[in-house]
């Protein structure tokens, strides 16, 4: 089965709305230029995909509607509820409203700095297949918990944790993509080598097969994420289970992200 290759701009705090607009044209434009991106983008072989905060959605949302090239759009989280007295929080129906197709849930700076637990994370999930957006879901070990050998049992649980309540009828290949994230390897310029990750990523696959069978295992997106950098790309998009990249630091700058999308 043929998986599209998916990139995706993690963007974090960075880009109000006026950066937002200056990067998404900057970013048509290079594209414009670029014809075998363009085409493999027309053609489907490639999906790129942009999760800028809170704030520059809707300008995002516009930029992309109105342009001729594919960009998906993302958010970086949402509540589990779609409305109610919860102070500073989004609704993912407010996210589906300004243009989102997916939502990054579980990010390792989510888990560690502000305690979300996998049980609200397990929330968020059905949720979000409940209204119909796509789920970018992130799994990863601690150092010391690749130090201490349990790198696999860490996501096992990770992943048991966030797909506890989904029944394997539901479209999983098509509505969910697994982020697999080393804390260690996020923002650090140390990515996992590629076989690490290559390792890691064929046990989310094995995963996903004995728990909701072969189709959704064969078709489910798999990306790596951490230091994914122009010159670091190529080796791991080779790796027979890496379907991608969610890309942080190096997604901020139009050439550094569409140098790693010509590596896929
Ligand atoms: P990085 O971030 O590419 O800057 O390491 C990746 C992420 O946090 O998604």
């Amino acid at each position: 089965m043929r998986r599209v290759p998916f990139l995706a701009g993690n963007w974090k705090m960075h880009k109000g709305p006026k950066e937002t607009k200056e990067f998404i044209v900057e970013l048509f434009a290079a594209i414009a230029k670029d014809t075998s991106l363009k085409g493999f983008l027309k053609e489907n072989k490639v999906e790129l995909g942009i999760f800028p905060p809170f704030v520059s959605l809707e300008t995002a949302g516009r930029e992309v509607a109105s342009a001729d090239i594919s960009l998906s759009l993302g958010a970086q989280n949402m509540h589990w509820e779609d409305s109610g007295a919860f102070t500073g929080e989004i609704a993912g129906k407010m996210l589906m409203e300004v243009g989102c197709k997916y939502v990054i849930l579980g990010h390792s700076e989510r888990r560690h700095i502000f305690g979300e637990s996998d049980e609200t994370i397990g929330k968020k999930m059905n949720k979000a297949l409940e209204i119909g957006l796509k789920p970018v879901l992130c799994v990863g070990e601690t150092l010391e918990e690749r130090d201490e050998g349990i790198t696999e049992t860490v996501v096992k649980r990770q992943l048991e944790e966030a797909l506890r309540s989904l029944r394997e009828h539901e479209n999983i290949k098509d509505n969910i993509v697994i982020a697999y994230e080393p804390v260690w390897a996020i923002g650090t310029g140390r990515k996992a080598s590629d076989e690490d990750a290559q390792s890691v990523c064929a046990y989310i696959r094995k995963f996903i097969e004995e728990r909701f069978g072969s189709t959704a295992a064969e078709g489910i997106r798999i990306l790596y994420g951490g230091s994914v950098k122009p010159d670091n790309a190529k080796g791991l998009m080779e790796q027979k289970d890496i379907d991608g990249a969610l890309i942080g630091g190096a997604s901020l700058d139009v050439g550094s992200f569409l140098e790693i999308s010509r590596n896929t």
